[in-house]
C-alpha cells in the first residue's frame, strides 16, 4: 500500500486500474441487476418505469441508462421515511439524513454491505492521496445524521490511520489534539479551514513549523481554486477536493488523487452523467453540466439517475496516477445556486474567485440581495490588509466592484469589514443572502 518506491499508492490495485472495456463491463452487470432489484422490490420504482413505458430488459448496453427515468430530491422527500427501501427493514442498519433545510430532510438507509462498501471507497480515496496506516487523522466535520464525519471515519479505520474523532468548531482544542497527537491529515469543509487558518495566524502560529500536518480532504460545499492555495497557504498543508452527497454514500464518491487535477469518480459503483439541467439532455465530455449519478452497488437503498444539480465535466483523458476511473472538475456550483440578478446568471463562486484572488482581502464573505436586484458582497480585510487609512479602504472597494464587473456584468455595492466579523457556520458556510422581493 506504502509508496516507497516511488509508485503511486492504490488501495486495492485491481480495481482501481481495471481496463476500461472491463470496468464499462462491470458497470453494465451492475446496472442491470440494480435496475432489475428496484424494479421488483422498490414499489416507487416500478410506477416510475412503468410511467416511462420501460422494463429492466430495455437496459442491453450503458447507452439505455438514458432511456430510465430520474430520481430527484423532491422523490426522495416524496418517499419519506422509508418508501425507497429496497431491503426489508431490519437489514437496514445505519439511518443517516440529508440536509432538510425546510420541511423533511431525505431519508438515507445502509445495510451492512453498504457500510462496508462506503467504507471501503473512502479508504480507496485517502490512500489515492497518500495516506498509510502511520497517518493521524482528525475529523474535523460534523458527526451526527450528516454523511461527511462518519464514513470518512470508517475508511481512515480500514487503513488503519489513527482516527481521531474531534467534530467541528472549538479552534483551541483542535489545535491542542493537532499538536499533542501530531495530525497529518484532516478533514473540513472549506469555510471552517479558512476560519482555522485565520485563527493560527492571529495566534502567530506558524504550521510549517509548529505543526504536522500534510494534507486537507475539503469538501461538503464548493470553493474555488483561489480557495484551495489560501487554505494550503494558511495551513501549511495539501489540499485533495473530495466530492460526496449522502444520497450515494456521503464522501467518497469522487476524489482527487496525488495529482490533484479533478477527482477520480468511483465508476465501479456508481455510473455518472452529464445532462443539460434545463432539458435534461446527455452532454459530451468536457462539456459541463449537472452531475447525475446511479448507484450500482447499494443494497438497502440503490439510487437509479440521481439528479444532483452539481455542475461538473467530464475529465476523459487518462489521469498519471494509472486509475482508469474518470475524473470530474471541481464542482463549480448548484443548479439551484445560480442568481439571476437584473437578468444575468451568477454563480457565487464566480464571485469568491474574484475575492479570493485580492491579496489584501481575508477569507469570509457574504453575499446580500436585497429589493429590486441590490447586491451587496460583505468581504472581511485580511489581518495586514488595513493600514488605518481610509481612503485605501474605498480605494479597494472600487477596484473589486470593477473586477466583479469584469467577470459578472454587474457592479455590486463592496462592503468591507475587519476580520473576524462575519458570521461563521460550522456545518456548510451561507454564502448568500436573498431578500429580493420580486
Ligand atoms: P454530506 O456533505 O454529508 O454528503 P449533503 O449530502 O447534504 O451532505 O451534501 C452534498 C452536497 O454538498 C453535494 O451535492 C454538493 O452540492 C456539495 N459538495 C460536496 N462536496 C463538494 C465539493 N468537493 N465541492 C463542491 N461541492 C461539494
Ligand atoms: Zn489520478
Amino acid at each position: 500500500m506504502t509508496s516507497g518506491n516511488g509508485k503511486p499508492a492504490y488501495w486495492k490495485p485491481e480495481e482501481e486500474t481495471l481496463a476500461r472495456t472491463a470496468l464499462e463491463a462491470l458497470q453494465l452487470d451492475r446496472l442491470k441487476k440494480t435496475v432489475g432489484r428496484v424494479f421488483d422490490a422498490v414499489p416507487f420504482y416500478r410506477k416510475k418505469f412503468e410511467d416511462a413505458k420501460v422494463k429492466p430488459d430495455d437496459v442491453r448496453g450503458l447507452a439505455d441508462l438514458a432511456r430510465l427515468p430520474f430520481t430527484t430530491g423532491a422523490d426522495l422527500r416524496s418517499i419519506y421515511p422509508t418508501g425507497m427501501l429496497a431491503v426489508p427493514l431490519d437489514e437496514a442498519m445505519r439511518l443517516h439524513t440529508s440536509s432538510g433545510t425546510t420541511g423533511k430532510p431525505k431519508a438515507l438507509f445502509f445495510s451492512r454491505r453498504d457500510v462496508d462498501n462506503a467504507a471501503e471507497l473512502c479508504a480507496r480515496s485517502m490512500v489515492a492521496t497518500g495516506v498509510t496506516r502511520q497517518d493521524i487523522f482528525q475529523n474535523m466535520m460534523t458527526y451526527g445524521l450528516f454523511t461527511g464525519a462518519f464514513v470518512m471515519h470508517y475508511g481512515a479505520e480500514k487503513i488503519g490511520a489513527l482516527v481521531i474523532p474531534a467534530g467541528p468548531g472549538n479552534t483551541e482544542r483542535q489545535l491542542m489534539l493537532m499538536q499533542d497527537f501530531r495530525t497529518t491529515t484532516i478533514h473540513i469543509t472549506p469555510s471552517f479551514a479558512l476560519y482555522f487558518a485565520d485563527f493560527l495566524e492571529k495566534k502567530g502560529l506558524d504550521p510549517r513549523k509548529e505543526l504536522n500536518l500534510k494534507r486537507a480532504f475539503v469538501g461538503a460545499e464548493p470553493y474555488t481554486e483561489a480557495t484551495r492555495r489560501k487554505i494550503e497557504e494558511g495551513l501549511g498543508l495539501r489540499v485533495f477536493n473530495s466530492y460526496g452527497l449522502s444520497e450515494m454514500n456521503g464522501p467518497g464518491v469522487a476524489f482527487e488523487c496525488q495529482e490533484q487535477a479533478g477527482m477520480h469518480l468511483w465508476e465501479d459503483h456508481y455510473v455518472m452523467e452529464i445532462i443539460n439541467p434545463e432539458t435534461g439532455q446527455a452532454l459530451p465530455d468536457g462539456e459541463s453540466g449537472e452531475l447525475v449519478l446511479t448507484t450500482l452497488l447499494r443494497e438497502a437503498m440503490p439510487i437509479i439517475r440521481y439528479r444532483t444539480r452539481d455542475i461538473t465535466s467530464i475529465v476523459a483523458a487518462p489521469c498519471a496516477c494509472g486509475r482508469t476511473h474518470r475524473r470530474i472538475q471541481r464542482i463549480t456550483g448548484r443548479a439551484d445556486d445560480m442568481l439571476i440578478v437584473r437578468g444575468v446568471n451568477i454563480y457565487p463562486q464566480q464571485i469568491e474567485r474574484v475575492l479570493m484572488s485580492v491579496p489584501k482581502v481575508g477569507r469570509n464573505y457574504l453575499i446580500t440581495l436585497d429589493g429590486l436586484d441590490e447586491m451587496t458582497v460583505k468581504v472581511e480585510l485580511s489581518e495586514f490588509g488595513f493600514d488605518g487609512q481610509l481612503e485605501h479602504v474605498v480605494e479597494l472597494q472600487n477596484q473589486i466592484a470593477a473586477q466583479l464587473r469584469a467577470e459578472i456584468l454587474i457592479k455590486p455595492k463592496i462592503d468591507l469589514v475587519p476580520p473576524g466579523t462575519l458570521p461563521i457556520s460550522e456545518g456548510k458556510a451561507k454564502r448568500v443572502i436573498d431578500n429580493r422581493k420580486l
